[in-house]
């Protein structure tokens, strides 16, 4: 076995990066040279070193960040990383020449992060696979979330159990090693993989837990982890989806909720333990007082209905926004068994009104009425040779009613 320290080999016009990332995980500064310096049309440029620190994104893991300062003090942010043929590219906000050397500093926060993340998920991973046989059949990991896809069902009873048995690893405090083993060597180890592997293959194995290829900076030992929180399970494509969070990232999510929950217990003025069966009865409450409200409204609605007067066999009837459309319908099909002309309401406030209008046994012409609303008022609206509805912009609701009454 052997660690890899350099590899300058030429591609082409330019020579691939040396990845500094695969001496040191915690290798947070560095100098490197500069071989090319391309603008973009974003208005940044592409840097491209002899060797650097910054992990690329690749493998499902967003890049590093950080910065880079010239000789002259300048310092120029580095937003992006991405590798291609072996040529690591930064995307920077300054121009620098060919020549220039650079000190570079990773925003170490930030990738220490994605190493928790990274070697929580392998050792979920290696636990998934050793008792369920699934693969990790997609990987994603960026600022805001981390997603395991794997090839198999797991329910929640099983999340636990893997959960508890990850964070029994992370308390173990046992070593992570990364190595590039010689052919000779790889053959002879069972080890985890997306894809068929050729040339040099990273091997980083959690000690007791798992074996896999991978070529991300990972912790030392697990203990650094400090803790795995799986944060969402879902059936995708055959299999599931789950969402981990690790370390600060998990502390912070776990806050968050205890503070959600501090709320609601605030609120409700009980225990923590008893947040849930309060929401439930207060869901329920709700409910019966809809259905109380909804039976009083009616009841209201038949007592209105019989005391308004018609005028030629019609009414209009203005409401406010609080009225709600099956009320109104409701009203205007009393309404119009009531009366033989038309029969309509007007819902709403601040100049913006629903309108339902029906005829009755006269069968008078609503499409005439509701083309006097299209054309004075604006309304937009359709129905029946029975019913008309649609809304209306209006400043005085009773000018509307007025010009209804005339048709
Ligand atoms: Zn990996």
């Amino acid at each position: 076995m052997f660690i890899k320290t350099c590899l300058c080999v030429t591609m082409g016009s330019m020579d691939k990066t040396l990845e500094l990332y695969y001496e040191s995980a915690y290798l947070t500064e560095f100098e490197g040279r500069v071989l090319a310096c391309d603008s973009r049309d974003d208005g940044h440029y592409e840097v491209i070193l002899d060797k650097t620190a910054f992990f690329p994104e690749q493998g499902g893991q967003t890049s590093d960040v950080g910065l880079f300062t010239t000789s002259d003090g300048t310092e120029i942010h580095v937003s992006h990383v991405s590798i291609g043929d072996g040529v690591i590219r930064h995307i920077c906000d300054g121009a620098v020449s060919a020549g220039d050397e650079l000190h570079g500093r990773i925003d170490f926060a930030h990738r220490f992060s994605n190493m928790q993340q990274h070697t929580g998920e392998h050792i979920f991973s290696g636990i998934v696979s050793k008792r369920f046989g699934y693969d990790n059949v997609g990987f994603h990991l960026s600022d805001s979330e981390v997603t395991m896809d794997y090839n198999g069902p797991l329910s929640k009873r099983d999340i636990d159990d893997i959960e508890l048995a990850v964070n029994r690893a992370i308390w173990e405090n046992v070593a992570v090693t990364c190595s590039f083993p010689e052919a000779s060597e790889l053959s002879t180890i069972d080890y985890r993989s997306k894809k068929e592997l050729s040339g040099d293959v990273r091997i980083v194995t959690v000690e007791g837990y798992d074996v896999c290829a991978c070529c991300a900076p990972h912790v030392n030992r697990t203990g650094e982890i400090g803790l795995l929180k799986v944060v969402g399970l879902q059936n995708y494509k055959g299999g599931v989806r789950v969402s981990i969070l690790c370390g600060q990232r998990a502390l912070e999510y776990l806050g968050r909720a205890q503070d959600i929950v501090k709320t609601l217990s605030d609120t409700f003025t009980t225990s923590d333990d008893k947040v849930v069966s309060s929401v439930e009865k207060l869901s329920e409450e709700n409910s019966s007082l809809k259905a109380e409200l909804s039976e009083l409204r009616d009841k209201l609605i038949d007592i209105e209905v019989n005391e308004i007067e018609s005028k030629a066999g019609s009414v209009f009837v203005a409401k406010s926004g609080s009225f709600d459309a099956g009320a109104a319908r409701k009203m205007v099909n009393l309404l119009a068994a009531r009366n033989s002309g038309y029969s309509g309401v007007f819902s709403g406030d601040s100049g913006n009104y629903r309108y339902v209008i029906a005829t009755g046994d006269d069968n008078r012409d609503l499409k005439a009425l509701n083309e006097m609303l299209k054309e004075r008022y604006g309304a937009k609206g359709g129905g029946n040779n029975k019913m008309v509805q649609g809304s209306l912009c209006a400043q005085d609701i009773g000018d509307v009613i007025d010009s209804c009454y005339s048709i």
